[in-house]
């Protein structure tokens, strides 16, 4: 895109360093945002993330922290009923499948953890409404595993980089764990989630005011700012 101009081979070093930077003062990635108030337990955090699928952060941040303010371990979300859960979740997006999948989420790990979610990815996968992205972020974040999230952010960006080529998220989480260094698997998801939302948008990216277009293949990108 950026016509004939030479670019510089990619540094997976100095564009964290720049996107950091880049990112800082726009609002924190959602499940990173609730760790820092607090909220930083792989059941909080694995709830949260059901909490957010498909639903804008501006609306599943508060939903969470509402039902968090209602119960927020195990045994107290497993002491409420369908409906008690739904209503305090009714913000979000397809909230009465979620309100079940949270509940049955807290009953398992009440009746077969004693009462913690472990840190163990095959037991989060188990549960019915967890997928690959939650359960990374929840054992990223919450437990310090090096797990890398992929969202449609992680997905765009790091295909318009040209640091991957992948067709989906699941593939380009397995790109990513051959490539990028494992000190960035976590960290990776809390810089491009707010990066993917306000530079490197979905239809039009702001490639002319983006910190690293002189290493970015801008792979796909037919049109930008
Ligand atoms: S905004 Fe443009 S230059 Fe920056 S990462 Fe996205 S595609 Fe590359």
């Amino acid at each position: 895109m950026e016509g004939e101009r030479a670019k510089r081979p990619f540094d997976i070093d100095v564009a964290f360093e720049r996107i950091r930077e880049a990112v800082q003062p726009h609002p924190k990635a959602a499940m990173f945002a609730l760790a820092d108030e607090g909220f930083r337990s792989p059941f909080e955090q694995l709830v949260a993330c059901i909490i957010s699928i498909r639903t804008y952060d501006e609306v599943s941040l508060p939903t969470a922290r509402r039902l968090f303010g209602r119960a927020r371990i195990p045994a107290e979300v497993a002491r409420l009923s369908p409906g008690e859960i739904d209503e305090l979740i009714e913000t979000c997006t397809f909230h009465e499948p979620k309100a079940r999948q949270i509940l049955a989420i807290a009953r398992r790990v009440v009746d077969k953890y004693g009462g913690a979610l472990p840190c163990d990815a095959e037991v989060m996968l188990s549960f019915a409404g967890v997928g690959p992205k939650c359960a990374n972020l929840a054992l990223g974040i919450a437990c310090g595993q090096p797990r890398i999230s992929v969202d449609v952010h992680v997905h765009r960006v790091t295909n318009r980089w040209g640091y991957v080529q992948a067709r989906t998220p699941e593939w380009t989480e397995a790109a990513l764990r051959a490539v990028l260094p494992e000190a960035y698997h976590v960290e990776i998801n809390r810089l491009l989630v707010p990066f993917g939302k306000h530079v490197c948008t979905g239809t039009v990216p702001r490639c002319s005011e983006c910190p690293i277009l002189d290493m970015c293949q801008q792979q796909g990108v037919r049109k930008h700012r």
